[in-house]
């Protein structure tokens, strides 16, 4: 079984029918290249951010963070980086910051809402990847983002760093590739609108099956409610899918979703051909995209998408789980 994996590492994510498939990982720590490496990510599709900051005692400085990001990137010459700005509030802390208290931590002042107000600490972080991207080939992405203003305002204060950096005799690279997360159903209501503004996205289902459906992800006792198949969620996602088509941009999925080799082929068949996943996870799913066709995927999609009750759907998916496995 350990050589079988080992195996596959160094084979590519493709479908019997030849479609490329792109299998990255889901890192937080210098720790987990190494364990990304060994089981044959493509680079990494969501760096969180946020770990490096809630293992200190104080914010990091732009030096700081550019030498962490710097490591990261070597770590994978030659593939893409893609690096999330802070992702801090809701059920993450930090013990150096005095976070308000509030109601609704989920619905509160999290994620790129801290970033926005508090730019000093936003800025500092901008710099710190723009100071490292030379290292390797970075790209930035937003999380929680609800509407186009918010974009143009993290370009103006893009812009702005970049500005300094140069000022102060450095040449950046002033074009990164920006992305954002599509984690909210008002991103997924006015994703026409939005993925014009930026080169990628990247669907959070975690962030999104949460905020679609009203469930606490990390609340037990909603657990039924918090529903990866529930139609609200498959129609989201497909609608990502179809609009990024469109409108030409890259479309992927970062969330825990994701990391389930059946859920891989039911996304692969509605127009998903990225994936970022936790590392462990990449050879399995990398086993099941390869021993399926594209047209497989594709049917067991529309027959997914066709059903008109979640009692119905989870049915089937058990079924197809049932002869998966
Ligand atoms: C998500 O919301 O799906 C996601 C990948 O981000 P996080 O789990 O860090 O909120
Ligand atoms: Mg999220």
């Amino acid at each position: 079984k350990m050589k079988e994996l080992e195996h596959l590492r160094d084979l590519p994510a493709v479908t019997t029918d030849g479609t490329r498939i792109s299998l990255r990982a889901n890192i937080g720590l210098v720790s987990d290249i190494k364990i990304a490496t060994a089981n044959g990510a493509e680079g990494v599709g969501l760096y969180r951010t946020e770990f490096p900051y809630m293992a200190r005692t104080s914010f990091p400085n732009r030096h700081e963070q550019a030498q962490l990001y710097q490591k990261i990137l070597e770590g994978f010459p030659d593939q893409p980086v893609n690096i999330r700005t802070l992702d801090i509030g809701g059920d993450k802390g930090l013990p150096y910051f005095e976070h308000p208290h509030e109601d609704n931590p989920f619905l509160g002042w999290r994620s790129i809402r801290f970033s926005l107000d508090e730019q000093h600490i936003f800025r500092e972080q901008l710099a710190g990847i723009l100071l490292a991207a030379p290292a390797g080939c970075a790209t930035i992405m937003f999380p929680l983002i609800s509407c186009p203003d918010e974009i143009r305002r993290i370009k103006s204060i893009m812009h702005a760093v970049v500005a300094e950096l140069q000022a102060d005799g450095l040449t950046v690279c002033g074009d990164l590739p920006l992305g954002i997360m599509v984690e909210l159903p008002a991103a997924v209501q006015i994703i026409d609108l939005l993925a014009p503004e930026v080169d990628y996205l990247s669907i959070g289902t975690n962030d999104l099956i949460q905020y679609t459906l009203a469930a606490d992800r990390n609340n037990p006792k909603v657990k039924e409610y918090y529903d990866p198949y529930h139609p609200a969620v498959l129609h989201s996602i497909k609608r990502v899918a179809d609009e990024g088509r469109r409108l030409g941009r890259r479309v992927s999925i970062c969330g825990e979703m994701a990391a389930d080799p059946l859920n891989t082929l039911l996304l692969i068949g509605m127009g998903i051909r990225e994936f970022s996943l936790s590392a462990p996870g990449i050879p399995l799913v990398k086993k099941a995209i390869r021993q399926h066709s594209l047209r497989q995927c594709q049917a067991f999609a529309r027959k997914v998408l066709s059903y008109n009750s979640v009692g119905a759907i989870k049915a089937y998916i058990q079924k197809k789980r049932e002869l998966f496995e």
